[in-house]
């Protein structure tokens, strides 16, 4: 630990505050392996003041009308859009992805903030005249209070941007827990929404680990959790969350297929397999890790894919590279482990990424892109996710064959079918049991306005992010039924209120 860096504050009602965390963490920039920062561990303590910020917030900001409520995320929206590059720039220093690909992070979470500026239309109810004789119905949603969300390491901006718009335009008040090895970015959008005029407390960051995530899950004052992260702790979270009462999505772990058919534009699926398996370093949640080639089509595709994974410069995130390192040291080993241990399995090493050349000073985290051919459903390099560079290639003799291997898997975010043949797409999209289905595309990252989510083990609850989905989680149901009787149209009637 240096102390020759900044150290982090936590954020709660409206300023940072010092808190007393539990320690500190190294906050690391993965290109270089310098430590840059460093992050308050929060105590039970901290997280009872954030939560208790938040609390404090709630009925003030909940009554506050729809119009306000947009017009801060308007606000917010332009600052959000005037300053993307400085959030793009702190998501590169710390996560390690190239600036490129930081800048689209922040593009997909301002789409978020976008959706949710139209919040009175989302929150528009039901009404009905004269359901019975003189009686009228209202169905509303209403927020409901105090909400944690816990994100991952990998998209720093975007996966709190998934919940905290709309959680927000709805009426709760937030605690935001980032993750502690990527912890700026959450500071810099709280600074954001004091600029943008938010109330205090109706937006805290609360760093830590284990503990701060624990003391929101045993808060009886958080409402609800949205969480997004591996698939151990995504099922911890639900299980300890809606143990104790909560509202909770839990979104877990990967491995995303891509099954190419005999009949498809091999060059363009080349390009595509690279790009989607490759970029962010594989650190992608809807990352393609596995290619599933149908019939012979593994020996004219792999040469493309190898020929095009060469070309990528992986490197320090600030200069033209294409690809940058891996978060952090344990990953970037464990990483290498796995490239050991498929080649130990038998798979055919094509590509190591082991070795090469990196355009970098210093000791960064890097492993440059790795490319397996014949790989079999048994070989660690396939059970298991591992977050890195690392394009498996599996060769199945028939279509049906590649649907049944998707779906034997514990994972279930997306999945992607590259063909001409519109039968097949369609048989593939109806069929295979991930959440988000490509044709054609091989990151289907659904749009801000529709829902993000997976299944099996990908997904823990059964709500989606953002999208009507992500309005339906942040609210609750309320229905009104209403009578103004006149004079005389009283009496006694014990009988079970039927309509008339
Ligand atoms: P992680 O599970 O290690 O951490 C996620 C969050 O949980 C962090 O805020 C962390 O501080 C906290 N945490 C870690 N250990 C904990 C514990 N024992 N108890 C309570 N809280 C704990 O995940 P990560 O390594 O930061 O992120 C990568 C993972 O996230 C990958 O598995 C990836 O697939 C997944 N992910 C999924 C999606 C999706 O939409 N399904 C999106 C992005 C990332």
């Amino acid at each position: 630990m240096s102390d020759s860096v900044p150290t982090l504050s936590q954020w709660i009602a409206g300023g940072e505050v010092a808190g007393t965390p539990d320690g500190y963490g190294d906050v690391t920039n993965p290109a270089t392996g310098k430590v840059t920062a460093r992050v308050p561990l929060g105590s039970a303590a901290d997280a009872e003041a954030a939560i208790a910020a938040a609390k404090a917030a709630f009925p003030a900001w909940r009554k506050t009308s729809l119009a306000k409520r947009s017009r801060t995320l308007f606000r917010f929206r332009e600052l959000l859009d005037a300053r993307s590059e400085e959030l793009a720039k702190i998501i590169t220093a710390e996560h390690g992805k190239v600036l490129s690909d930081a800048a689209g992070e922040v593009a997909r979470g301002l789409e978020v903030v976008e959706f949710a500026c139209g919040i009175p239309q989302l929150l528009k109810g039901a009404a009905t005249a004269n359901a019975s004789t003189d009686i009228d119905v209202t169905s509303l949603r209403e927020p409901l209070g105090p909400v944690a969300i816990i994100s991952p390491f990998n998209f720093p901006a975007m996966v709190p941007m998934w919940f905290f718009p709309i959680a927000i335009a709805a009426g709760n008040t937030v605690v935001l827990k980032p993750s502690e090895k990527v912890p700026t970015a959450a500071n810099w959008l709280a600074e954001l929404w004091r600029e943008a005029g938010l109330p205090e407390g109706v937006f805290n960051v609360l760093h830590g680990d284990k503990t701060a995530v624990d003391a929101l899950l045993h808060s009886p004052d958080i409402e609800a959790v949205s969480f997004v992260g591996s698939t151990p702790i995504a099922q911890y979270v639900y299980e300890t969350g809606t143990a104790n009462g909560k509202r909770v999505q839990a979104l877990g772990g990967a491995k995303n297929h891509m099954v190419v058919l005999p009949d498809a534009d091999l060059d363009l699926v080349a390009d595509q397999a690279v790009s989607a398996g490759f970029g962010s370093a594989g650190e992608r949640c809807m990352a393609v890790s596995v290619v599933v080639a149908v019939g012979d089509v593994a020996d004219a595709l792999v040469p493309r894919i190898a020929d095009r994974a060469k070309t990528l410069v992986t490197g320090d995130g600030t200069r033209s590279c294409d690809m940058g390192p891996l978060v952090t040291a344990a990953a970037k080993d464990r990483v290498s482990g796995y490239i050991a241990a498929g080649a130990e399995a038998g798979a055919t090493l094509v590509l190591d990424g082991r070795e090469g050349e990196f355009d970098a000073d210093g000791e960064g985290f890097f492993v440059g892109p790795t490319v397996f051919d014949h790989v079999r459903p048994d070989m660690p390099i396939y059970t298991d996710e591992i977050f890195g560079p690392v394009l498996s290639v599996v060769r199945v003799e028939t279509f049906a064959e590649a649907i049944e291997l998707i779906n034997a898997g514990p994972y279930g975010n997306g999945a992607a079918i590259f063909t001409n043949d519109g039968g097949a797409a369609r048989r593939f999209s109806a069929d295979v049991e991930a959440g988000m289905v490509g044709v054609n595309v091989p990151v289907p990252v659904p749009v801000a306005y529709h829902s993000f989510g997976g299944r099996k083990n990908s997904l823990f609850g059964d709500t989606h992010a953002h999208g009507s989905e992500g309005v339906h989680f942040f609210t609750r149901a309320k229905v009104v039924t209403t009578r103004w009787p006149g004079a005389g149209q009283g009496g006694l009637d014990l009988g079970f209120p039927r309509n008339v």
